[in-house]
């Protein structure tokens, strides 16, 4: 038999984010972002969920040519343009959209022959200070972009460094609108932060396209201030594995490297078939949450490479037949409906939920709900 630990990913979470998505930014279109083997999930196991959206974004052009072959005709845009000049060549091959932040890509660009006219969008560096020409360079920069022949339709672009925290978006957004005024072309502005936390106060702001990335797999972008929940936001992953062995502990006993927990009271505890191998994080200490027959209790002591142990007192007290086998949801949704959110878990090993699903180890078997 194989290790009982498994991912399931749900269709219909995804295409209740989605919807979500669209309720938030009525007017505009939407990019799935997909990047990162769909932050985890798999390209090819989100494709279903996610094809009601009116593109997909993404930077891997292999990733790309996935989405092509599943059969998706519509808009792909290669968030961070191309790297090299042959790249051009599968994005006119693939009907690819490109991003342009520098000069180098107008350059190959220029350089690039193609029949069909590409569809680029221009982005700007509006105190990011990652990629994209400030606003001082983008009007030479658009003005050399429209001269090319290579060049069919050009938008506007800029990536938010703040939408999810005290500082917000005025400023970025100020710098872009001001710089971009009297240009021709569709916009791009918010990502899942932005869409969430910000498009309702200026509407403008989410035409004509908006980012979703994270919000799509139901994690909340401005976790600790607001949960998946206040966002009405389903987990995309369900990550769970089985007990495979119990414990009992004494007042004094300790368990796992380190001895890092000490039990201060008679404690039964199981060993689930769940470590850092599998992409479940390491600094996930005591106290952080999981779930045990759809009743939720704590991880103990140190998380090893295969193995974790959590209490199941607190199942035991509810009244829940617990032994060999039992179910351990380690985020996402148990069997009896309950739901560990994993930005919780992030929470708890002082990172994100976008990195916890983007590390999820190829070891552990990932299937897709039938809904
Ligand atoms: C990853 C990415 C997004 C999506 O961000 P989320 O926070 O996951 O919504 C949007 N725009 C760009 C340029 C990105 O790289």
């Amino acid at each position: 038999m194989p290790r009982p630990i498994r991912a399931l990913i749900h269709p219909s979470a995804l295409q209740h984010n989605l919807s979500r998505v669209r309720r938030a930014a009525p007017d505009a279109q939407v990019w799935a972002v997909v990047k990162a083997n769909a932050y985890g999930h798999g390209i090819e196991r989100v494709f279903d969920g996610l094809r009601g959206a009116d593109g997909f974004a993404l930077l891997d052009l292999q990733e790309a040519q996935r989405l092509r072959q599943l059969g998706w005709r519509g808009p792909i845009l290669l968030l961070e343009g191309v790297f090299e000049a042959r790249d051009l060549e599968l994005c006119s091959r693939l009907g690819l959209w490109h991003t342009i932040h520098c000069d180098e890509q107008i350059d190959m660009l220029a350089a690039h022959k193609t029949q069909l006219g590409h569809r680029v969008f221009l982005k700007m560096n509006s105190g990011m200070n990652r990629l994209g020409f400030t606003p001082q360079r983008f009007r030479s920069a658009w003005a050399r972009l429209n001269a090319l022949p290579q060049v069919d339709e050009i938008s506007f672009m800029t990536h938010f460094s703040d939408a999810d925290g005290a500082r917000g978006i005025g400023h970025q957004v100020a710098a872009f609108d001001t710089a971009t005024q009297d240009l021709p072309g569709e916009r791009s502005l918010c990502n899942s932060a932005g869409v969430l936390r910000h498009a309702s106060v200026q509407a403008a702001l989410a035409a004509d396209w908006v980012r979703a990335g994270i919000v799509l797999y139901g994690s909340a972008p401005d976790h600790p201030e607001h949960g998946a929940a206040h966002w009405d936001l389903q987990p995309a992953m369900t990550l769970s594995t089985r007990l495979v062995a119990l414990q009992q502990l004494q007042a004094g006993d300790s368990v796992g490297y380190g001895s890092c927990f000490t039990a201060d009271q008679p404690t039964t505890i199981g060993v689930a078939a769940c470590g850092y191998a599998d992409g479940y994080p390491r600094h996930a200490g005591t106290g952080t949450p999981v779930l045990v027959n759809g009743i939720r209790t704590r991880l103990l002591g140190r998380v090893s490479m295969d193995l974790l142990a959590v209490d199941l007192n607190p199942v035991i007290a509810a009244g829940l037949e617990v032994g060999f086998g039992s179910e351990v949801t380690l985020w996402g949704r148990a069997e009896n409906g309950a739901v560990l959110p994993i930005d919780e878990v992030a929470a708890a090993a002082g990172t994100v939920g976008y990195e916890l699903m983007c590390a999820l180890a190829p070891r552990v078997p990932v299937a897709v709900a039938v809904v």
